[in-house]
């Protein structure tokens, strides 16, 4: 119990870097593609004044703050303070190309509403409002500046409009800038904090579940430990009296509670490769061998099955650096996969290819094949192709993907519906670069 971490600041840190770096990108791309519509304009074919040279100044310095911003967050400044400089530094650039546009007579002001959500959803409530205070100041600056004459209105429009005898137009210009862009603070603000506390909420209760469902997983482990020895004792004591309805009936429970019990250690392995506390014990392994005692294992179900099982492999002897027991329950869990969807006489082919660098173990079968769009999705946890005859766990497929990555290795599957499945993964010769699993699915 409690092996998850509560939903934290570091959760939260995580969300606000990938939403600046989002930011970032989205601040780059428009940057370049305004230096692209500034090179490309021939001012008489769009019949504006465009300045280029301080347009391609303001370009430049946002694109510089996307990649500052950018390489702040690969060097690990705190994302607070890079946000904070980002859009204080986007605002700013944003008043100086409304002030090289056309001033009060163009509509660039909009753009201030778009820093301001982006702000919203960035830093929250409180640092959109400051954000937007910031704006109304910058753009209250630049009309000072164009009214009193300082550096007069670009006049990219060809409107002849001088600042300096409209003073009370420009305060209405002001004001209906000013309006939207404080409420738009205030409504993108509620919205992103409401998002972000649901957010918080469903991760917390998620949390919870997950917590309990553990508790009770594990709880349920000794007594079907417990079971399975009493049905064992009872198989091996009583099997000369009993009949073979009685024997068959004890099976068929052994058999059940076998399969509870691989639910139950796979919930809670996979439980414990997610929190991190899952360590692979390393070893020189013969990978050879390994296929051969999983393949021996299962030939006479298979046979008792009607169904024929072959193995091709190079060579009896070769040597992984790999946790021993867990790839061989990765080899099984295919198998027996493959044996549970293929029917009465059906083929499953056990092959190893190998590189000086990787080798690549292939299950494959002769069974209904997987519908394309099934294909990703049942490597998901619980995830089930609709209308399968046989039931299982939907955790096996997890359990291979969460082993096989944590040695540094791929798995897929190849499928033909009607024709078979083939599912393969591939291991490092050399083995993994850490021991500890943290794997989320
Ligand atoms: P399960 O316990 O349900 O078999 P898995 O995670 O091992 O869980 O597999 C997920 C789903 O993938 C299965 O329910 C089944 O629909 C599909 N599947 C897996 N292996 C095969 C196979 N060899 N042939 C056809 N379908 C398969």
């Amino acid at each position: 119990m409690g092996e998850k971490s509560a939903p934290n600041i570091s959760d939260t840190h995580v969300e606000e870097a990938r939403d600046l770096r989002n930011a970032l990108w989205v601040g780059g791309f428009v940057t370049l593609a305004l230096g692209a519509m500034i090179l490309a304009s021939d001012p008489r074919l769009i019949a504006l004044n465009i300045p280029p040279l301080e347009l391609s100044l303001i370009a430049g310095a946002s694109l510089l703050i996307s990649i500052v911003g950018m390489y702040g967050l690969r060097a690990h400044w705190p994302v607070r303070a890079i946000s904070w400089g980002t859009m204080i530094a986007y605002t700013l650039i944003i008043s100086l190309t409304i002030h090289f546009t056309g001033g009060p007579v163009t509509p660039m002001p909009a753009v201030y509403l778009l820093i301001v959500g982006a702000t919203s959803f960035l830093m929250g409530k409180r640092g959109a409002s400051i954000i937007a205070v910031f704006s109304v100041i910058c753009y209250a600056a630049m009309l000072l500046i164009e009214y009193n004459g300082i550096s007069p209105i670009t006049d990219i429009w060809h409107i002849d409009f001088k600042a300096e005898n409209r003073g009370y137009l420009l305060i209405i210009n002001w004001i209906t800038v000013s309006v939207p862009t404080l409420m738009m603070s205030q409504l993108t603000g509620s919205l992103a904090e409401r998002l972000q506390r649901t957010n918080l909420n469903l991760r917390e209760s998620e949390r919870v579940r997950d917590n309990l469902t553990h508790m009770i997983v594990h709880d349920l482990r000794n007594p079907i430990t417990a079971l399975m020895g009493g049905l064992d004792v009872l198989l091996m004591a009583l099997s000369d009296k009993m009949s073979d309805d009685e024997k068959r009936l004890l099976q068929n429970a052994r058999h059940s509670n076998k399969i509870l019990l691989s639910l139950v250690n796979e919930i809670l392995d996979i439980n414990k490769m997610e929190a991190g506390k899952f360590r692979l014990n390393l070893a020189s392994t013969n990978i050879a061998d390994l296929i051969i005692q999983n393949t021996e294992t299962m030939q006479a179900a298979a046979e008792l099955e009607g169904q024929r099982l072959e193995v091709g492999l190079t060579s009896t002897e070769i040597l992984v650096n790999c946790d021993g027991p867990l790839i061989g329950r990765v080899i099984a869990n295919l198998l027996t996969n493959a044996f549970k969807y293929t029917p009465e006489g059906g083929v499953i082919t056990t092959t190893l290819e190998t590189t000086p660098e990787v080798i690549t173990i292939s299950v494959i079968d002769t069974g209904p094949g997987i519908p394309a769009e099934h294909q990703q999705r049942i490597f998901e946890k619980f995830a089930q192709v609709q209308g399968s005859q046989k039931r299982g766990t939907g955790l096996g497929l997890t359990f291979c993907k969460m082993v096989v990555e944590a040695h540094g290795g791929k798995i897929w599957v190849e499928s033909e519906l009607g024709k078979g499945s083939k599912f393969s993964f591939t291991l490092p010769i050399a083995g993994p670069s850490s021991t500890v699993v943290e794997a989320r699915i």
